[in-house]
């Protein structure tokens, strides 16, 4: 197993409390029964969810991440939780980035640098998120996409490389059933960890998670590419088998490199 090997959950806007609480119950049982989960693993509930979920998972090997983050401490900003009030409440991890909150709430640029310099600050962990849409793809500009988005947010300032996870999450994959072809994710993830050395990055020590349709059935297959260290989950993630299926898929894929 490489040291970038690294699974995360993002359940997104989903699940009333009740299903929360079983879910989050049945992820402890798995690790109960059949030991530690053997790398990483994050799970991002919604932000209602975060305290509930760092209890109940307490004394397992799981760690708990959010979706989305604030930079600062407190403020003036409705609506807003800060990334210091997520690290006060348990979180490791919280995903910048994400194509949802670009494309439905303008999250781009500025922001998104804010964004990763403030949570890395603050002791969280980044997943940052990138991804190309599909017009973007069929347009032949992937990977002059994936670069803008990796300057846009870890450009002419200091990254704390060691605090940083990306993610490639082809847009037209995410929630669609269509998961990249493992040579598309290979490709791209080649690139970006390309990126990474020429900004100066310990590239070969930064984990790059495929995110976009990965079920139990096409995980292992695209967990075998060199580049890619793991997976950002999202629907599968909420049916506890399917996400501990995963894991065992990147367990495989992986296990020749220990
Ligand atoms: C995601 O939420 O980041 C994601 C990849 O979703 P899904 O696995 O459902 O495509």
């Amino acid at each position: 197993m490489s040291g970038r090997t690294f699974l995360a959950a993002n359940w997104k806007m989903h699940l009333y409390p009740g299903e929360a609480e079983m879910l989050l119950q049945q992820l402890r049982l798995l690790e109960a029964e059949k030991g530690a989960w053997p790398f990483p693993v994050v799970v991002c509930p919604a932000h209602v969810y975060l305290s509930l979920a760092v209890e109940r998972l307490s004394g397992t090997s799981l760690q708990v991440g959010a979706q989305n983050g604030y930079p600062g401490e407190f403020g003036a900003y409705t609506g807003e939780v800060s990334m210091a009030q997520l690290r006060a409440v348990g979180c490791t991890h919280v995903i910048v980035g994400h194509s949802e909150r670009r494309q439905y709430f303008g999250e781009k640029g500025g922001l998104l640098q804010k964004k990763v310099q403030d949570a890395q600050a603050r002791s969280l962990k980044v997943i940052y998120c990138i991804g190309e849409t599909r017009a973007e793809r069929e347009a032949g500009e992937t990977f002059a996409i994936l670069e803008g988005q990796l300057r846009e947010a870890l450009s002419r300032v200091d990254v704390a490389w060691d605090k940083l996870i990306i993610a490639y999450e082809p847009v037209w994959a995410i929630g669609t059933g269509l998961n990249a072809t493992p040579q598309q994710a290979q490709e791209a993830h080649g690139f970006i960890r390309e990126w990474l050395r020429k900004a100066g990055a310990p590239a070969e020590a930064v984990p790059i998670l495929y995110g976009g349709s990965v079920k139990p059935a096409n995980a292992e297959e695209l967990f075998a590419q060199p580049d890619v260290d793991g997976g950002l989950v999202g629907g599968a993630s909420l049916i506890a088998a399917d996400f501990w299926a995963i894991a065992a898929a990147l367990q495989k894929a992986k296990g020749a490199l220990t």
